[in-house]
């Protein structure tokens, strides 16, 4: 994987790795056209994420982080430009190095594993989380009275998702929400760009998303993507998919979906 669990790098040294792996990708040449727009991508998102560095100190910044792919693939690249930018580097006077502040809102009924996949990604890429258990407007005021050095938050919303269609790479909250600015680098990625990323990158992910999950919200509301369930023929011909004591999925990966439209199938309502 790009960086695993178990490995304890020491900050600079994590944003450097990850700023390699990626200067690497962005210059490998003879590409798919698939993998030739996630470069592109990239190099957007970096973009924005450097401009943030540029009108934001490290302390007034945060990255809303629920452990799903795109705030995934928002990270990663926040790491990267950290590298980039000189920003990854311990104070020298205390030695410590920056803290990389994201927040996390829990759902009411929130999935074990995306529970876990937050716990253990905190640690591999050493993040200052914060964690709230209320309605997320509540929560950013919340957040807000916390942390009062923050003004803008890394947010991992698409195009495509509910609210997404007018958004740009920076805009103010809307009427009614807790004043801050949003920042929205992988705005323009499509689904299919974002799980391209995370595998050619060799990400570690939630779970879930092997087992059809493509959205991930609370245990209530979501479920297995309906169009990526597998025929009943390639299920196996026993109830609940068993055979010889071995469970065959009876659902495809997650990133075996394409229309960004599809996604959100397996939520309710
Ligand atoms: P997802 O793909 O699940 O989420 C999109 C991104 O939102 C994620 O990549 C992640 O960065 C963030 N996010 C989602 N859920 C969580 C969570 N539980 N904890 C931490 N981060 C999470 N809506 C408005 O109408 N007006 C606003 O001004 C507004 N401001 C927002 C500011 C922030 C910082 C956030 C996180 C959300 C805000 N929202 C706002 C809500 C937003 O439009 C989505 O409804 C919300 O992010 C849920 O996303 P989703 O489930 O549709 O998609
Ligand atoms: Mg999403
Ligand atoms: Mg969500």
């Amino acid at each position: 994987p790009l960086v695993s669990d178990s490995e304890q790098l020491p900050f600079p040294v994590l944003c450097g790795k990850i700023h390699d792996r990626i200067a690497a990708f962005l210059e490998e040449k003879d590409m798919s056209p698939k993998l030739k727009q996630v470069q592109e991508q990239t190099r957007i998102s970096l973009g924005v994420i450097e401009e943030a560095l540029d009108r934001y100190s490290l302390p007034e910044l945060s990255l809303a982080y629920n452990g799903g792919k795109d705030c995934l693939v928002l990270l990663i690249l926040y790491l990267c430009a950290l590298h980039t930018k000189g920003c990854s580097r311990a104070a020298p006077d205390t030695n410590e190095h920056p803290a990389i502040q994201c927040v996390y809102i829990q759902a009411p009924d929130p999935f074990a594993e995306v529970e876990e996949f937050v716990a253990s990604s905190t640690r591999t890429y050493s993040l200052s989380l914060l964690e709230y258990a209320k309605p997320m407007k509540a929560a950013f005021a919340d957040y807000l009275h916390d942390t009062p050095q923050v003004k803008a938050i890394f947010v991992g919303t698409r195009r495509t998702d509910p609210h997404g269609e007018h958004l740009t790479h920076f805009d103010r909250t809307d009427h009614g929400w807790p004043d801050f600015m949003r920042i929205h680098p992988v705005i323009d990625w499509h689904y299919v760009e974002i799980w391209t990323f995370i595998r050619h990158l060799n990400i570690p992910y939630c779970i879930l998303y092997d087992r059809g999950y493509t959205s991930l919200g609370g245990t209530r509301d979501t479920h297995p993507n309906p169009a990526l369930r597998k025929p009943l023929s390639t299920q196996g011909n026993v109830p609940n998919g068993t055979a010889n004591g071995t469970t065959t999925p009876k659902f495809r990966p997650a990133y075996e979906l394409i229309d960004d439209y599809e996604e959100r199938l397996g939520r309710d309502k």
